[in-house]
């Protein structure tokens, strides 16, 4: 079996340094969360399948060939004949304020249905990893994900889900609908703290400092989550489990490039450390670890470490590797 099988919505992003109206120069790479995990963990030696559909289009073979050329396995990723594939265009509108265009209703990805996830659910592996993306794309995705959960836990697999709560698809009520019920199968819960709520459907936005992010993480435990993962920005991360464990940890001072992919960056290093068998607060350091390069660095994966390059941040800042 595979070390991680995910699989989402993965897009042409055309990044551009001013604004498309005056015709400004792009530079195309593809963007999704759940491929930014499965290249995170490949490029530290894990074997990461990325099972999702792309348009049988020029940005499919994009996306395809980049995924393949980062050493995700794409064998059980599809091709729908009709439906294109999704894109995005990120522009940079001021020194440090990106704009984000979408297109993507009625995607290739937004039309993926169980029946095309069942192959790769046959191979089996140690994690599957879900985000609350896929669940915001259509019934389908949805449907996916619950069954994709369901098979994964009657199998005895760890299974392991990044809220990543896109306003932009869905409201938070929505999103805590349709999350809530896929609880129980959950082995190890990933949110922002102002994602939290959203799981919780605790009311009033995000959760009142620390004894408000407490309580929501203490009801996610009740509801039948193992391990809940708190992603605190700048500040770091912490995690609690149903044993009583509890760790938290400062981020990594570094210098900010690009904060997007942090989040998809951090669960690949906490993946990781679980597939390695790491305790909880090990796991903790290399999400912050991986988290840090994703800021401190240009692009959404293209700056992630490979495994020997994991203490390369330990470097005095300004330093020269010769
Ligand atoms: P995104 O959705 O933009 O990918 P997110 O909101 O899911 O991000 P964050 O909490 O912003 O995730 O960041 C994830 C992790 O990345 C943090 O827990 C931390 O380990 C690391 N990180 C984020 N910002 C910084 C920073 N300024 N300096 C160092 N590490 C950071």
């Amino acid at each position: 079996p595979a070390d991680v099988l995910t699989f989402g919505e993965t897009m042409l992003a055309a990044q551009l340094p001013g604004t498309l109206a005056v015709g400004a120069q792009a530079r195309t790479t593809v963007a999704g969360a759940e491929s930014n995990v499965a290249i995170g963990l490949a490029r530290l030696g894990h074997h990461a399948v990325w099972a999702g559909l792309v348009g049988d289009d020029e940005p499919g073979r994009l996306v395809l060939r980049t995924l393949r050329g980062e050493g995700v396995d794409i064998t059980r990723a599809g091709t729908h004949a009709t439906a294109p594939t999704g894109a995005l265009l990120r522009e940079r509108r001021v020194a440090d304020l990106a704009r984000v265009h979408y297109w993507r209703s009625h995607s290739a990805a937004s039309l993926l249905t169980p029946a095309d996830l069942a192959p790769a659910l046959g191979d089996g592996a140690r994690i599957l990893h879900l985000t609350g993306i896929t669940c915001a794309l259509g019934p389908g995705p949805l449907e996916a994900v619950r069954t994709a959960a369901a098979h994964a836990q009657a199998q005895g697999w760890t299974v392991t889900l990044d809220v990543n709560h896109r306003q932009r698809l869905w409201t938070a009520e929505e999103a805590g609908r349709a999350l809530r019920p896929l609880l129980p199968h959950i082995t190890v819960l990933i949110a922002s703290d102002d994602e939290l709520p959203v799981v919780t459907g605790v009311p009033g936005g995000t959760p009142d400092g620390e004894d408000g992010e407490a309580r929501a993480v203490g009801a996610l435990l009740d509801a039948g989550v193992r391990e809940v993962v708190v992603k605190r920005g700048g500040e770091g991360a912490a995690v609690r489990d149903r044993q009583g464990t509890r760790h938290s940890l400062p981020a990594l001072r570094v210098p900010v490039r690009d904060t997007v992919g942090a989040g998809d960056a951090f669960c690949a290093g906490y993946l990781s450390g679980l597939l390695d068998g790491v305790p909880p607060a090990g796991r903790l350091a290399r999400a912050n670890t991986l988290g840090a390069f994703a800021v401190a660095s240009d692009g959404d994966w293209e700056g992630l470490p490979r495994r020997d390059e994991l203490g390369l941040l330990d470097a005095a800042p300004g330093s020269a590797i010769r």
